[in-house]
């Protein structure tokens, strides 16, 4: 296997199956001052979804990295960091924000800290 190009940070992989389906950027961790970040990025097997009418869409407009605060662990603080998509959505006539399994669009907690 050759070396993964360019990693911002120094990471520990905790997901080998990520070999097997290659995303835009490789998963993994790091820490910071504030807590732990954790990277989330899609698998590329689905579609992104419509944040409004959760339809799939074909189209993305860009990327903006944000970050989502999540439960605690082992007395650090947790963020999930993720490259949010807007897509054009056909149904909506549109740009939207893409549907995240692990948040409301307009929040900055995930489903489960809140
Ligand atoms: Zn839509």
């Amino acid at each position: 296997m050759r070396p993964h190009p360019g990693p911002r940070h120094a990471r520990h992989d905790p997901t080998p199956c990520s070999a097997r389906h290659p995303a835009p950027h490789r998963p993994g961790f790091h820490f910071e001052d504030l807590g732990v970040v954790v990277e989330v990025a899609p698998d590329g097997r689905r579609r992104p979804r419509c944040g409004e009418c959760d339809r799939p869409v074909r189209k993305v407009k860009d990327r903006r990295l944000r970050r989502w605060r999540h439960l605690d662990i082992a007395g650090m603080k947790v963020y999930l960091e993720y490259a949010i998509r807007r897509v054009h959505c056909e149904s909506c006539r549109g740009v939207k924000t893409e549907q995240m399994s692990w948040a409301e669009p307009s929040s900055n907690f995930t489903r489960s800290f809140e």
